[in-house]
């Protein structure tokens, strides 16, 4: 294990006041300006990749392939797309004229907010508050990130990096938990974007409420994975494990539980197994490829849930290591503990159906979740579960790959958030659109203004034309 990572500690106090008078000198309007920081950060990405992949190991024992992929990886991929497209998003949109305001032009202008507070979590920590530090400095704005202190050596690590490279004033880190973030959200930033849990989630709305702050609210919630019996089972499994149990099942868009055809179970039970055992082999707790829980808390939080149900796979656990075994439990009910709260973890419950329309019935009353997974070979089925439950985002016949995919916005719906990033989205949500119209100053029709001569019908009849 490397010495603990240290960082000169940011001033909280005051921090999005500082932030504010350096947005006003103007420097982050300059284009050039953006591009460069964006370097800078990918830059020390690049130098501290050794750093970055011992803190993921230290927070939650993840393997070096997965933590470089999704934290690293899909950060500098952000900062490329944007490096490459910014000049495109920023150009002023020219949007029609209506004859009304003729001679003139009308024109969409991405302008800055100012100052924006990201406030992170713990399963992908360092990618959590980048990410959307890429898409703000990209669209011009200074960022205070607030990482979480449930992961800390990667907490430690973006604070130390960070602090060497950039001038506080633009780009800071605050370290800590709840009394930091408090202090954070009662300044008045010009942005809040929150990535966590939805409880948290409204107290983060309620604090930027009190100074108009708009808000990003990238939340969770139980997301479904219907597994119809015409679904290729091999595919399926390998896919649904693979996306359940990366990170250990850590991930805000992680199938939180499988709705299978009653017909298909047990061949999915079976697929199921053998995809764990390829993955993992017959031990996992030997696996170099399987990571940990991230504390006592949430080990003992998952181990509550187990014991119930029949155990398809796993069940083993280790709380010293803060090991769950990639875990299928079958023969489980909406009733049961595990299908109350999100599970956020490798144990991944097994409902079976008979009837998919009241299955989509009854996930219709439940919160909208962040993610919707359907695996058929019949695309009118996948059309009719997508067209039945609203999601943040939605994958047919594989899992993540509405993430994966930087052209579409990653965000939730609902109890699972508001508001996206990714690519052109997140430079568009630090982005205020405004709306420009340029007018020539004659000629100056006199129709408009007071007193008003033209009969009322005549008006009805020309609105349309001139708009
Ligand atoms: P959390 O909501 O408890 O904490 C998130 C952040 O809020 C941390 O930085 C923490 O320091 C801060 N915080 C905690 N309590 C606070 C308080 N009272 N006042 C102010 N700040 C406070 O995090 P969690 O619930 O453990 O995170 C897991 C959740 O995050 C899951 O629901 C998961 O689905 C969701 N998540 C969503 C995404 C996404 O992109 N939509 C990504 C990852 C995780």
């Amino acid at each position: 294990m490397n010495a603990p990572e240290t960082a000169a500690a940011v001033d909280v106090d005051g921090l999005a006041a500082r932030q504010r008078r350096f947005f006003r000198t103007d420097a982050t309007r300059d284009l050039a300006f953006r591009k460069r920081q964006l370097r800078t950060l990918k830059d020390l990405l690049v130098r501290n990749e050794a750093a970055i992949l011992d803190a993921l190991k230290q927070d939650l024992g993840r393997p070096p392939s997965e933590a470089w992929t999704s934290e690293i990886g899909i950060v500098v991929t952000e900062i490329d797309t944007a490096l490459k497209r910014l000049d495109r998003w920023a150009r002023p949109k020219r949007v029609r004229t209506p004859f009304l305001l003729q001679p003139g032009s009308s024109r969409l202008v991405s302008e800055p907010f100012g100052s924006a507070l990201i406030i992170g979590t713990w399963n992908y920590p360092l990618q959590l508050v980048l990410a959307p530090a890429v898409a703000a400095l990209a669209a011009g704005n200074c960022a205070v990130l607030k990482p979480s202190e449930l992961s800390p050596a990667t907490s430690a690590v973006t604070a130390r990096m960070i602090g060497e490279a950039f001038d506080p004033d633009l780009l800071a880190v605050v370290e800590g938990g709840i009394e930091p973030t408090q202090a954070l959200l009662k300044q008045d930033f010009d942005y809040v974007f929150f990535t966590g849990g939805t409880r948290v989630g409204r107290i983060v709305m309620a604090a930027a409420a009190e100074h108009l702050a708009p808000v990003t609210l990238e939340l969770g919630g139980k997301n479904p994975c219907i597994v119809a019996a015409d679904a290729d089972m091999k595919t399926a499994a390998r896919r649904i494990a693979w996306g359940k149990f990366f990170n250990a099942g850590q991930t805000c868009i992680a199938p939180d539980f499988i709705l299978v055809e009653n017909s298909a179970q047990s061949a999915f039970h079976d697929a199921l197994k053998g995809a764990i055992t390829e993955f993992y082999g017959s031990d996992p707790a030997a696996s170099a490829d399987y990571a940990r829980i991230v504390n006592e808390h949430h080990f003992d939080r998952l181990g509550a849930l187990l014991g119930r149900g029949r155990t398809v796979a796993g069940g083993g656990t280790d709380r010293a290591a803060r090991y769950i075994a990639p875990t299928v439990i079958a023969d489980v009910t909406w009733d049961d503990p595990v299908m109350a709260d999100e599970i956020f973890g490798p144990i991944l419950p097994v409902i079976a159906y008979d009837d998919l329309d009241a299955e989509l019935a009854a996930l219709r009353n439940r919160p909208k979740p962040l993610a919707l997974y359907v695996f058929t070979a019949e695309k009118g089925r996948a059309d009719k579960v997508l067209a039945a439950i609203s999601s943040g985002g939605a994958a047919v016949n594989d899992v993540f790959a509405q993430m994966l995919n930087a052209e579409l916005p990653f965000g939730g719906v609902g109890a699972s958030g508001m508001g996206a990033y990714h690519g052109r989205a997140g430079f568009d949500t630090f982005s205020h659109r405004r709306a420009v119209v340029r007018r020539a100053t004659w000629p100056d029709v006199k129709l408009k203004y007071p007193p008003y001569k033209t009969p009322l019908a005549v008006l009805k009849r020309l609105l349309p034309w001139l708009m």
